[in-house]
């Protein structure tokens, strides 16, 4: 049986392309096209953006967003078996979907996108923290991208949009939420996948702001909660303690008790006392 898109099923494309999942690629393949449509919604109104899919793969997601109506789709690739199989969804979508052969973690997208610009992706889990703390820290604020509809193990999930009190609470939720709403739109279990991994699998969607949530200087905020997750089960005046020698001061004016842990402590906490360190250090 056809899809709607006239393609073939996702499992002839992986037979007929020899595309056995490698793992060193960190692939996991969907092969539900109702899934992947579903995913490709989660990213919002495509019809007026590009996207930029990471990891296309045998294209599943890549169908999804063309079929969802995507102005035009970026899908950057580093398994040279699948890019016969992406160039037959290119044809099927004229003009639509430009497929790139190479690393993501090398290729700067912006020259072959139109803004607005979102980006979603299946990523492979080995490379998927470090793309999105890339997306998360550009030189300039709002970023090139409208939005990031990403699939994370479901572990990486809960700490990006961890609440302060608890385990998941660190660096990747400060990180994200300072700039970002983010949130876990969809979760997905093992069997979804093939192969299946280990662990449940979940969407997050985040959407850029305009403007920081509360202000405050990246390269402060990034050394602040650096050292106190660091440390995490000391007390915040013992961990911080390298920063500046009046930290208890600046802790205190930052209404942070300096017997709190960093888990403890919100992200206009740590806003204020990055403010106040920067302050401090004229
Ligand atoms: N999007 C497909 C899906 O949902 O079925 C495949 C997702 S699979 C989890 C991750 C994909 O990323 C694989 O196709 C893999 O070859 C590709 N990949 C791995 N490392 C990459 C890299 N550095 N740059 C671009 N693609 C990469």
């Amino acid at each position: 049986m056809t899809a709607i898109d006239g393609l073939p099923p996702l499992r002839e494309v992986i037979a007929r392309y020899d595309l056995r999942a490698k793992k060193q690629l960190g692939q996991n393949f969907l092969l539900d096209l109702n899934l992947t449509a579903r995913i490709a919604r989660a990213a919002g109104d495509l019809t007026q953006c590009d996207v930029i899919e990471v990891g296309p793969g045998p294209g599943g997601l890549t169908r999804g967003l063309l079929a969802e109506g995507a102005r035009h789709v970026l899908a950057i690739e580093k398994d040279a078996r699948a890019i016969p199989a992406l160039h037959e969804i290119a044809a099927a979508y004229p003009g639509r979907l430009t497929v790139i052969h190479g690393d993501a973690l090398q290729i700067d997208p912006l020259a072959h996108v139109t803004p607005p610009v979102r980006i979603a992706a299946n990523l492979p889990y080995n490379i998927g923290t470090e793309l999105l703390v890339g997306w998360l820290t550009p030189p300039d604020w709002p970023p090139f991208w409208q939005s990031l509809t990403l699939m994370f193990q479901r572990e990486v999930a809960n700490r990006i949009v961890a609440r302060p009190g608890g385990k998941d609470y660190g660096r990747l939720a400060i990180l994200a939420q300072w700039r970002c709403d983010a949130r876990i739109v969809l979760t997905l279990p093992p069997q979804a996948f093939v192969p299946a991994p280990k662990v449940e699998s979940a969407v997050v969607h985040l959407t850029a702001l305009p403007q920081p949530r509360f202000p405050a200087d990246p390269k402060v905020l990034s050394e602040l909660t650096f050292a106190a997750f660091n440390q995490r089960r000391k007390m915040l005046r013992a961990a911080l303690k390298g920063v500046h020698p009046a930290i208890e001061t600046l802790l205190r004016d930052a209404g942070i008790p300096p017997t709190a842990r960093a888990e403890e402590i919100g992200l206009d906490r740590f806003c204020a006392l990055a403010r106040g360190v920067a302050a401090a250090r004229g």
